[in-house]
């Protein structure tokens, strides 16, 4: 791999990702493996004024480990220190940002207990919650972006020595990441067309959008009240911008929970709880679901929509046109922070409260009475094919065509 390019990624996941401010501490999560690209991000961050960079590094083998050979009781027992540590920085005088690398192996639990993954999983999500309302909410800036990890780089392309390398590679060409061009600078343009594109969206005041393809999917999604459009800057109550994540080609909105009818076909395989579903459908009656399949691991997808009541709603629709870079690229990634941006998708459980106007400062309860689902969960799945065509039907009644063989036409 080309280190000149990599210190450019990290420069660009911090400055634009997380933007850290100066005064404020950086967290950041990285697997053991990406230690080398973790120092990089901090480097980034102190030359852009962090005070401070705190790492918290993770070992996903030993996670492996630890799911094997502990008891579920103790995996459920999730002490609040953890959470608590980010709490005492965003807290703290400055606050804090936090960057998330990622490298995880998609079957990194593949063949074990899928109660007990979910039960600790279902643990540490409670445990967090409160963390979670303040990325949720945009309350703070925080960004999620990978690096190739050996047993992902070896799931992308299967059976290649150069596996890891090709990895970078990919991700640099779908991250425009390239010798000689100024990577922060085609990122920021890349943003401007995005936010013209969710503007437009968000002057036609549509009551729902309608996707059609041949594969059988036949789905209306309904909006939430006030829902508003937005592309993938978030920006802070102080008016810090950020991108939470990378990379991202998808203009999103929030569905309303109880308005989505009709059947939906997914079109790439998805990762959840270390193992891949692929080849499913699901069917919708007022929001919920009532009946799925999928070819692999549909039990898994069963446990997934069984979550809570709102892993059984929608939180999110995103439109992704086919000529996404990441789609042009023809891999598949198996990682949803890749994938999601190659394909359009929903999001089965919670919604962004920022998807609707002035959300960012409402109750759940409001939120809820607007149509904004609410759940533990977050799970983006894709539906886009080359063949879609997506309709928004207007509040005054009109039809407007936004999608036509898989493209925008709008
Ligand atoms: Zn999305
Ligand atoms: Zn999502």
């Amino acid at each position: 791999m080309d280190i000149n390019l990599v210190k450019q990624y990290a420069e660009f996941a911090v400055k634009i990702g997380v933007n850290p401010q100066p005064g404020q501490t950086l967290i950041i999560r990285a697997p053991i493996e990406g230690a080398f690209f973790a120092r990089a991000c901090a480097e980034a961050a102190y030359a852009a004024g962090a005070k401070e960079v705190v790492v918290h590094y993770s070992d996903e083998k030993l996670s492996r480990i630890k799911m094997e050979n502990t008891a579920v009781e103790v995996l459920e027992d999730v002490k609040p220190w953890l959470q608590r540590s980010y709490l005492d920085y965003v807290e703290s005088e400055g606050g804090a940002c936090m960057l998330s690398i990622s490298a995880r192996d998609p079957e990194i639990y593949k063949g074990l207990d899928m109660e007990k993954i979910d039960r600790a999983n279902q643990a540490a999500m409670k445990a967090q919650e409160e963390w979670r309302s303040y990325t949720m909410s945009d309350k703070v800036q925080w960004s999620i972006v990978a690096i190739p990890g050996p047993a992902w780089a070896k799931k992308v392309f299967p059976g290649d020595e150069n596996a890891e390398e090709k990895l970078w590679q990919a991700i640099f060409q779908v991250c425009r990441v390239q010798e000689g061009t100024d990577v922060t600078a085609a990122w920021r343009e890349h943003l401007v067309k995005l936010e013209a594109r969710r503007n437009r969206l968000n002057e036609l005041q549509l009551e729902s959008v309608h996707f059609e393809s041949a594969n059988g999917t036949n789905l209306t999604v309904g909006l939430a009240e006030n829902h508003t459009w937005e592309a993938a800057g978030g920006r802070t109550p102080q008016g810090y911008e950020f991108l939470p994540n990378i990379p991202t080609e998808e203009v999103f909105t929030a569905p309303h929970k109880d308005k989505v009818d009709g059947i939906v076909h997914g079109t790439k395989p998805y990762v959840y709880n270390g193992e891949i579903i692929d080849g499913f459908w699901v069917r919708f009656e007022h929001g919920r679901v009532v009946e799925y399949h999928a070819e692999k691991n549909e039990a898994l997808l069963g446990h997934l929509l069984d979550t809570d009541e709102g892993a059984r709603h929608i939180g999110e629709v995103a439109l992704v046109p086919a000529s996404s870079p990441i789609n042009q690229s023809g891999i598949l990634f198996y990682s949803t922070l890749f994938d999601e941006n190659a394909a359009c998708h929903i999001a089965f459980g919670a919604g962004y409260p920022g998807t609707v106007k002035g959300g960012n400062a409402m109750s759940k309860e409001q939120l809820l009475a607007l149509g904004v689902n609410d759940s533990l969960v977050h799970e983006d799945v894709m539906i886009g094919a080359a063949d879609t065509t997506i309709t928004g039907q207007t509040k005054d009644g009109r039809t407007v065509p936004l999608f036509a063989q898989g493209e925008w036409v709008f």
